[in-house]
């Protein structure tokens, strides 16, 4: 009993707690109102507002590898092993600092966590912990001023900028107590200088040196040459990833995806997606993209040493593909002319459509009145028999019964509408509506506005009839100019058809 009170109380000693447990509601926007940010960095204050230990790490490096390639030939074999250090260094920040401890995108074994732990070391920037914690509040509160790395501030201050100079306001919070309660991760915090310098300085001097004798190749090449590469390699993710490329998954934020960010970032280069899924072990979803991170994952887990891969269902994926497609095609259908709205056309009397038919060429199809006057001389079956249809209802012949007509004309036939028949039946049937736009987007906002309408029509019990037949009459004064707004649309069926039969039979009878 008393070894158990012990255990509890020695758990709850090191046991961390999440510190947005009790975060309010408004945090964000609270937070950016109410605390003050340093003032931004000019050229009058830099000096004083430089960060001196991270400038140093970010400076020295390649003042010290320019030296080198200036007074030291490269071998091959230290070149490679460069590069193999190169990836491995990069690795454990991309496959254990960012997918495995930020994100948690799988589990991986404790000698898989400690090669990755010391590999991250090597890449010299910062502690799994602190790391991991920017990251967060950088995925959290993206585009903000409370991450740590806001694109919004340019290419260069999301690339080192923020950096070199001291934050000009603290990152959001961000839960890191997962890693806080990690042995590991907390190892790694304790005797980080020590594995930086080990894995950064002393292994990629020493195994050229032993190996073949080319200490200072080793030093100049493996060590600070490679250090500068992996720095701004991961760099990248933060300025490149947030400025060149697409958006295909969401464009709400500044995230992009690009091969060349991939290729220089490790696979960190798809970060639309990333941003989108940050849970996900992939960043590349195709198999021809370059992601060796989640190469290097997928092995690993082929091995028995990682576990738990996390991957966001495809269907979801495919949705967010699928939302940017159509705004795409949204945009491109709102750069074209379209058929007037029966909303903003005149509602006709057969009588009114049969006097104006006298004068000029109308002609009835599927309940719209056209003026087909601009078109008579490019009819392909020839004027007359567009004139023989003057003034009558049109549409047997033009749906099939002389001529099937093709969508393109059905298409170009709707842009000729100047009118709705009153009582016009055909309005809800296919024929009514062009092939053009019988798939139409249209925006939340707008259908929320439309389902509004209806519902708000059908519990007033205001039919299209009776607004129709307020505007009767008004053929004289509105001809070619917008009616007030009409309700014909296709939401409005049904009460239409069943609000007027009669008067509509009587005038098929009467035309035909
Ligand atoms: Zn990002
Ligand atoms: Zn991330």
């Amino acid at each position: 009993m008393a070894s158990l009170r012990q255990r509890q109380t020695a758990d709850k000693a090191t046991t961390h707690t999440p510190v947005d447990s009790n975060i309010p509601d408004n945090y964000v926007q609270h937070t950016l109102k109410t605390t003050k940010p340093l003032p931004p960095v000019t050229w009058r204050n830099a000096l004083q507002e430089i960060n001196w230990i991270s400038t140093t790490a970010l400076t020295v490096p390649p003042i010290l590898a320019i030296y080198g390639m200036c007074t030291t030939p490269l071998q091959a074999k230290t070149f490679a092993f460069a590069v193999f250090w190169y990836f491995v260094t990069g690795l454990g920040i991309t496959a254990g600092y960012h997918r495995l401890w930020a994100h948690r995108a799988y589990n991986a074994s404790l000698p898989l966590q400690y090669v990755l732990a010391l590999a991250g070391a090597g890449a010299v920037q910062g502690s799994i912990k602190w790391w991991s914690r920017g990251h967060r509040a950088h995925h959290r509160y993206t585009d903000t001023d409370l991450d740590p790395y806001n694109a919004h501030h340019g290419l260069f201050w999301s690339h080192i900028g923020w950096m070199i100079f001291k934050p000009r306001r603290k990152p959001g919070v961000a839960d890191v107590s997962d890693l806080l309660n990690n042995p590991l991760v907390q190892w790694q915090h304790k005797y980080y200088v020590w594995l930086l310098l080990l894995v950064a300085v002393v292994t990629p001097t020493v195994i050229p040196g032993l190996c073949w004798g080319d200490w200072k190749g080793g030093y100049f090449y493996a060590a600070m040459a490679r250090l500068v590469f992996v720095h701004h390699s991961t760099f990248c993710v933060n300025s490149l990833a947030h400025w060149l490329g697409e958006t295909p998954f969401d464009d709400k934020h500044t995230p992009r995806d690009h091969m060349i960010t991939a290729f220089v970032t490790i696979g960190e280069g798809y970060h639309n997606f990333h941003h989108q899924f940050p849970m996900d072990y992939r960043n590349a979803i195709k198999w021809y993209q370059y992601d060796p991170t989640k190469w290097f994952i997928t092995v690993m887990s082929w091995i028995g040493l990682a576990s738990q891969l996390k991957a966001f269902p495809d269907n979801e994926v495919r949705k967010g593909q699928l939302t940017m497609e159509l705004k795409k095609l949204k945009l491109k259908a709102d750069d074209m002319k379209w058929p007037t709205s029966s909303n903003d056309l005149p509602i006709i009397t057969w009588d009114s459509f049969q006097e104006q038919a006298k004068t000029r060429p109308l002609v009835l199809i599927a309940g719209f009145i056209h003026d087909v006057s601009s078109f008579m001389d490019e009819h392909p079956g020839g004027r007359h028999l567009i004139r023989k249809n003057i003034g009558k209802d049109a549409t047997t012949a033009f749906f099939g019964g002389v001529y099937d007509h093709s969508n393109a004309a059905h298409n170009l036939l709707a842009m000729m509408r100047v009118g709705v028949l009153r009582g016009g039946l055909e309005l809800e049937s296919e024929k009514a509506i062009p092939p053009s736009q019988r798939l139409e987007i249209i925006r939340g906002q707008a259908l929320a506005r439309l389902r509004a309408d209806a519902a708000s029509k059908e519990h007033h019990g205001i039919y299209d009839g009776e607004r129709r037949g307020e505007a009767v009459g008004q053929w004289d004064e509105i001809q070619g100019l917008p009616s007030p707004p009409l309700s014909t649309g296709a939401l409005d069926s049904g009460d239409e058809a069943g609000s007027q039969p009669e008067e509509m039979d009587s005038l098929r009878l009467s035309h035909n």
